[in-house]
C-alpha cells in the first residue's frame, strides 16, 4: 500500500500552514510552521503571487496532504465524489472523513492520521466484527470499527489514546463501550460538511470549489 514518504513538516510549510501529521508535536513550540513559517527550496523568496492555476493546485494540496493521500488515491476518491448524487465537494470532503484510518484518528485511539494507519496495517481493528487492514476502506453507516478484543491491541490503543487524551467523537459517530475507555465506536450518518474535521479550517476555510476546478480540468 502506497503511502508519502516525503519530509511531512515540508509539506506544511509548503501550504504555509499547519496540516497536523506529526501527532503531539504539531501542539509543541516545535512545530517547523512556527519556528519559520517560510517555504522550503532556496529561491522561497523570490516566488511571486500565485497563478489561478497555482491557487487551485495549493488548494487541493491542502486536502490531499491533511488526510494523507497520493494523488492517484486522491483523483480516484474524486471521480467516486463526481459520480455520486448532490455536491461534489461535499461528497469529497465526506469521503475523506469516511476513510477507515480517519475513523481511527478522529475518535482518538491515534495521535496522527499516519500513526492511525499504521494502526489499521498492522491490523488492530476490526469492522463489523471481521478482520481489516485497509486504511483507505470506507465505513458506511451503521458499521462498527473496534479495536481487536485481543491483549496486544487493547493495550497499544489504549496507551495512545491515552497519550493523545481524551477526544469527543464526531456527531457522526458514536463511542459505544465505557464512557472512560470506549474501544469501539459505531458510524450512525454519513459525515456532512459541517462534520470535517475542524483543524482543517482552523486557519482559513477550504475552497472545495477550486480543487472541483483544479480535478475537473
Ligand atoms: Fe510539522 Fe506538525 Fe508543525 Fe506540520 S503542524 S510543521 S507536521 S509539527
Amino acid at each position: 500500500m502506497a503511502r508519502t514518504t516525503n519530509p511531512v513538516c515540508k509539506m506544511c510549510r509548503r501550504e504555509g500552514r499547519k496540516l497536523y501529521l506529526k501527532g503531539a508535536r504539531c501542539e509543541s513550540d516545535k512545530c517547523s510552521v512556527m519556528r519559520r513559517n517560510k517555504s522550503p527550496g532556496m529561491h522561497a523568496d523570490k516566488r511571486t503571487k500565485l497563478s489561478e492555476y497555482g491557487t487551485r493546485l495549493r488548494e487541493k494540496q491542502k486536502l490531499k496532504r491533511f488526510y494523507g493521500l497520493l494523488d492517484r488515491q486522491f483523483l480516484r476518491n474524486f471521480d467516486l465524489a463526481s459520480r455520486t448524487r448532490g455536491n461534489t465537494g461535499e461528497q469529497l470532503l465526506s469521503l475523506m472523513e469516511r476513510r477507515m484510518d480517519n475513523v481511527v484518528y478522529r475518535m482518538g485511539w491515534a495521535g496522527s492520521r499516519a500513526a492511525a494507519r499504521q494502526l489499521v496495517v498492522h491490523g488492530h481493528f476490526s469492522l463489523n466484527g471481521k478482520h481489516v487492514d485497509i486504511p483507505s476502506l470506507l465505513v458506511k453507516p451503521g458499521d462498527v470499527v473496534s479495536v481487536k478484543s485481543r491483549e496486544r491491541s487493547l493495550s497499544l490503543v489504549r496507551k495512545l489514546a491515552e497519550v493523545v487524551g481524551r477526544k469527543d467523537a464526531p456527531p457522526y459517530l458514536e463511542a459505544q463501550g465505557s464512557e472512560s475507555d470506549p474501544l469501539q465506536c459505531r458510524m450512525t450518518r454519513l459525515p456532512s460538511r459541517t462534520d470535517v474535521d475542524p483543524r482543517l479550517e482552523d486557519q482559513g476555510p477550504l475552497r472545495e470549489q477550486l480543487i472541483i476546478e483544479f480535478c475537473s480540468r
